[in-house]
C-alpha cells in the first residue's frame, strides 16, 4: 500500500526554502510524487494517509560519527572492552534507539572485533531495526598511540595490510586515528606523531585506490595540521584547526565532522561524576577550541557534516538534536545545520539516493511536530520516522 503524507510543510534538503501545504506520496519505498496538497490526484481509500497539518517533513537525519559498540557516558572507553556478547546486544539496542530519534543513516566509525560490520550486515538484511549503517570496521592506528583495541601497525606495509584487511572484512569505509593524545592532552616530551604526513598520504592512496572513503580522527594540533592537508574525505573532531588548515580543507574538499556533543557531555559528567579539576578544565578548553574551529570553518566555507561521536566520547546515542543546536550556536542558520545533517552528510557518505526528499529517492523521512527552520530544537519533536517508506517510529 502506498503512503501519503498529506498537507505538510516540506523542507526537502535540496536548498529550496520550506514549502507549506505540500503532499508526498511514497510507493515501494521510494518517493513517488511531490506536489501541492490540492493537486494530488489519487484515491484516498487506497493509500495510507498521514496527517501532515502543523507538521514539517524533512529528510531522514544522518549522523556521520557514531560508535554503537559503546553507550557513551562517563566511562565510554571501558565500555568498548565489555564482553563481546554484551557489546553486540547493546549495539542492536542503541542502533534502534538512534533510528527512533530520526537517524536513518549513520557511519559507525570504529568498533572492536568487527561488531559494526556485523551490525551493518544485520541491518541490511532486515534482521534488526536499525539505521542504514556504513561501518568503518576497526580503527587503524600506529602501535601504542591509540586505544589498545584498534588495529595497530608499525610500518608502511603493515598500514597497507591493515587497510586491505578491513576492506576484506567488509568495512564500508576506512577510519584512521593519527594519535591518541586523548582529550587533546599531548604529554610533555611526547615524540612526534609517528602516523605522520607520509603515512597518512599512503593510507589515503590505498583507501581511494580501492574506491573507499577515509575518515581521520584528529584531536590535537599536530594531527589537525596533518589531516587537513592530506586529502582525507573527512576530518573528525578538529578542535585545534587553524586558518591555514581550514584553507587546505576547503581546497581538498575535506569535510569537517565536528562532534561537539562530546565536549558538552564531558562537561556534564565532569560535574556529575566528580572528575579531577584538571580534567574538567581540559574539557572546557576543548569545548572552546571546538566552537572556535567550527565558527572559523563556517566562515572559511569548509564543508561540514553532522556527527555526534555518540558512544565514542561521553555523548549518548539518540541526541542528534543537541549537535544541530550546537552548530547553530556556532553560527550556522538552522537550515544549514539541517543540511549538514542530511544532504551534506549524504554527499560525504556517498549516499546518492538519500539525503533529500525528491522524486525517485529512497523514502527516508522524519515528520516533526514543529518547524526546525524556526527552531532547530524541533528535531526533538518526532511525530514519525519513515525508513524506506516504512514507518518505524
Ligand atoms: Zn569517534
Amino acid at each position: 500500500m502506498s503512503l501519503l503524507i498529506d498537507d505538510v510543510e516540506l523542507w526537502d534538503g535540496t536548498g529550496s526554502p520550506a514549502q507549506p501545504k505540500m503532499s508526498v506520496e511514497v510507493r515501494d519505498g521510494r518517493i513517488h510524487w511531490i506536489g501541492s496538497a490540492s493537486q494530488w490526484q489519487g484515491n484516498r481509500a487506497t493509500v495510507r494517509v498521514v496527517d501532515g497539518r502543523a507538521r514539517t517533513l524533512i529528510p531522514g537525519l544522518m549522523d556521520c560519527h557514531v560508535h554503537y559498540s559503546s553507550p557513551g557516558g562517563p566511562e565510554w572507553i571501558a565500555r568498548f572492552t565489555d564482553p563481546l556478547p554484551e557489546i553486540s546486544m547493546r549495539a542492536i539496542e542503541l542502533a534502534e534507539a538512534s533510528l527512533r530519534s530520526g537517524v536513518t543513516t549513520v557511519r559507525d566509525v570504529g568498533a572492536p572485533q568487527g561488531v559494526s560490520i556485523r551490525l551493518a550486515r544485520a541491518a541490511r538484511a532486515g534482521e534488526i531495526r536499525a539505521p542504514n549503517i556504513r561501518a568503518a570496521g576497526t580503527w587503524i592506528a600506529h602501535v601504542g598511540t591509540y586505544v589498545s583495541f584498534a588495529r595497530q601497525f608499525a610500518e608502511a606495509n603493515e598500514l597497507r595490510d591493515a587497510i586491505r584487511t578491513e576492506i576484506e572484512a567488509g568495512a564500508d569505509l576506512i577510519k584512521v586515528a593519527l594519535a591518541g593524545w586523548n582529550e587533546g592532552a599531548r604529554p610533555k616530551d611526547a615524540p612526534d606523531i609517528p602516523f605522520d604526513k607520509k603515512l597518512l598520504a599512503l593510507a589515503v592512496e590505498e583507501a581511494h585506490k580501492a574506491g573507499f572513503k577515509i575518515a581521520c580522527h584528529a584531536n590535537d594540533p599536530t594531527s589537525c595540521r596533518i589531516a587537513a592537508h592530506a586529502g582525507v574525505d573527512s576530518l573528525e573532531h578538529g578542535m585545534f584547526l587553524e586558518a591555514g588548515d581550514l584553507e587546505a580543507m576547503e581546497k581538498n574538499k575535506t569535510y569537517l565532522v565536528p562532534t561537539m556533543s562530546v565536549w558538552d557531555a564531558m562537561l556534564y559528567y565532569s560535574r556529575a561524576v566528580d572528575w579531577p579539576e584538571a580534567r574538567r578544565k581540559r574539557a572546557e578548553d576543548l569545548r572552546q577550541g571546538s566552537r572556535a574551529a567550527v565558527t572559523a570553518a563556517i566562515k572559511a566555507g569548509v564543508k561540514i557534516a553532522l556527527g555526534t561521536d555518540a558512544g565514542g566520547g561521553a555523548a549518548r546515542h539518540g541526541r542528534i538534536a543537541r549537535e544541530a543546536e550546537l552548530m547553530v550556536e556556532c553560527g550556522m542558520k538552522p537550515g544549514e545545520a539541517l543540511t549538514a545533517a542530511t544532504s551534506n552528510a549524504a554527499k560525504l557518505i556517498g549516499e546518492d539516493e538519500r539525503g533529500t526528499i525528491e522524486q525517485g529517492k529512497i523514502a527516508d523521512m522524519v515528520l516533526l511536530d514543529a518547524n526546525p527552520i524556526e527552531n532547530i530544537g524541533a528535531l526533538r519533536m518526532i511525530a514519525a520516522v519513515f525508513q524506506e517508506g516504512r514507518r518505524v517510529a
